[in-house]
């Protein structure tokens, strides 16, 4: 069976160095809530505010570690609501998509870009990804035998690398779309 873990991220917010210090303090460091499913990946204690043009998202968190680029990933419905553009993107493919202010308790932060919604996407290690017969980069369909919101995504990108758990990544709307519940498990379909 081609199956693979669902997980649903929430809206989260990813920061540089220079960012997080601006926003709690020179020397500051992120404190880990809990580890998430991909090794070395965490949710930290630390909440930030998201303003757009309408309206602000507070106590939106922080996952860890600092990254080279500052961004936030929302729901297209968390977009819409705070008046921001949709930009449907991989993780890292920012240009051109819309900015936003973040707050924190130390200061604040206008990143000129930055806001997407991420593409869903499948993270596998190199083992998993010729089992499946899948390589990186790859597009497929994912079939969700829910109760009562049965559904196949589509557009689903394929990514492997050898510091990757296995597991597909949706947000909030698409995990509600779909009815998941934790531990939801998808079978890759390569064509449909
Ligand atoms: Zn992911």
């Amino acid at each position: 069976m081609n199956e693979i873990l669902i997980e649903t991220s929430a809206r989260h917010v990813h920061v540089t160095k220079e960012t997080l210090e601006i926003l709690f303090g020179k020397g500051y460091e992120l404190t880990k809530k809990k580890d998430l499913s991909q090794p070395g990946q965490y949710a930290s204690n630390e909440r930030v505010t998201v303003v757009g043009p309408k309206k602000e998202l507070a106590n939106v968190s922080i996952l860890g570690p600092c990254r080279s680029g500052d961004q936030v990933e929302l729901s297209a419905t968390d977009a819409r609501s705070i008046g921001l553009d949709i930009a449907i993107r991989e993780s890292g493919d920012t240009a051109g998509t819309p900015g936003c202010t973040l707050k924190g308790p130390a200061g604040e932060v206008t990143i000129k870009e930055g806001v997407i919604v991420a593409k869903r996407h499948i993270h596998l290690t190199p083992a998993t990804a010729e089992k499946l017969g899948v390589k990186n980069k790859d597009t497929v369909w994912v079939k969700c035998s829910t109760n009562g919101r049965a559904a196949v995504l589509g557009d689903v990108v394929v990514r492997v690398s050898d510091s990757f758990a296995d597991a597909m990544h949706i947000d909030t709307d698409e995990s509600n779309a779909i009815g998941a519940t934790p531990g939801l498990m998808g079978e890759i379909v390569k064509e449909l």
